[in-house]
């Protein structure tokens, strides 16, 4: 069988690399006309110094993603269309970096990831998630044909972004595990190396969590590594698979049922302890490694009604009926729900009364 990988050709991580832009599209050989694509408050901290500073041997359109939804990506493509650069940039959290790999996809223009928040794993994944995509929760794009990745930018980011950064890696134990078990029973393509590699990730997370949670210039490198690490698990895998499982279900079935209620990093870390507990492996310490970065790990915590994960529980077996996981095709009944959700301590004792 026949599976082509594709990937970035330069990656760059460090205090202060944002400056060497210029210099990384020009040893890219990436003509003189460049896209910007950020986000309003980005725009003014990182972009414009950026521009001014780093690019100035380049033409320069500045554009704004004010929401990663494909309305404003094909708003934002025809206005970078009409410029024609050689290359985008996208400078800016998720929804920059989401909505700039539609763009760059569907006009066939490379782009580069310059992250400012290490949040999630989409960084450099060549995946966008959009809403008011139907019926899925991403694309396939291609990956950034280079990441410049500042951790002195990075540092500067509210800690709670950085944190649940960290909650999207571990999500990555129970994720390669679904994943391994949709080869198993559906004969689903699985990958040992894209696996590993996304699996490795989630163990650096596990043995460095003190200095993530610390934010030190030393566990941020090691988060935003283990970012990129997973991000490339999906480029090589060429599915989200490795990244992606019933906890991240979970975390869709949430926003659904509680409109958005926390950061995905959050809501993918608490999923995780509890597919974990369905698995049957050690969801303690992943329990723990949360608590000791900081994450939430019950409803509370979250900032949602208890009744919200069990109705999460139930529904997440139905968000994506092609993706196999530990759910199955039939998913959780209630009591089972209610049960994994109490004895793993994300829903109270008191659950039944206050139900
Ligand atoms: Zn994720």
């Amino acid at each position: 069988m026949k599976h082509s990988i594709e990937l970035f050709k330069k990656v760059v991580v460090g205090h202060g690399v944002r400056w060497e832009l210029g210099t990384v599209l020009s040893e890219l050989g990436i003509g003189s006309k460049l896209a910007v694509i950020t986000g309003p408050h980005v725009r003014k901290l990182v972009a414009e110094p950026l521009v001014e500073r780093a690019l100035s041997g380049f033409s320069v359109e500045v554009l704004e993603a004010t929401s990663p939804s494909v309305e404003v990506a094909e708003g934002l493509a025809d206005l970078v269309s009409s410029f024609r650069p050689s290359a985008i940039a996208a400078v800016g959290g998720g929804k920059s970096i989401d909505v700039a790999k539609y763009v760059s996809h569907k006009l066939g223009v490379p782009y580069i990831s310059v992250p400012t928040v290490a949040s999630h794993d989409g960084i450099a994944s060549p995946f966008a998630s959009l809403r008011g995509l139907e019926t899925v929760y991403s694309v396939k794009t291609s990956p950034p044909i280079a990441v410049v990745a500042d951790i002195e930018v990075v540092a500067a980011a509210p800690r709670r972004l950085t944190i649940a950064g960290a909650g999207d890696l571990v999500a990555k134990i129970t994720a390669v595990r679904d994943w391994r078990l949709a080869n198993r029973l559906k004969g689903e393509y699985y990958g040992d190396y894209a696996a590993s590699l996304a699996l490795m990730s989630a163990r650096h997370v596990l043995a460095f969590s003190r200095a993530i949670s610390r934010c030190t210039p030393a566990g941020l490198r090691i988060l935003v590594e283990g970012l990129i690490s997973s991000s490339t698990a999906m480029c090589i895998a060429g599915s989200t698979r490795p990244a992606s499982g019933s906890e991240h279900l979970f975390s869709h079935a949430l926003d659904i049922v509680a409109n958005y209620p926390a950061l995905h990093g959050e809501q993918v870390g608490l999923g995780t302890i509890m597919m974990g507990y369905i698995h049957g492996i050690d969801w303690r310490r992943i329990k723990r490694t949360l608590r000791r970065l900081g994450l939430p790990t019950t409803a509370r915590e979250l900032g949602i009604r208890e009744e919200h994960v069990i109705e999460a529980l139930t529904m997440a077996h139905r968000i994506r009926p092609h993706r196999y996981t530990i759910l199955g095709e039939s998913g959780l009944t209630r009591e089972a729900a209610e049960e994994v959700a109490l004895k793993t301590g994300v829903i109270g004792e008191n659950y039944q009364d206050s139900a």
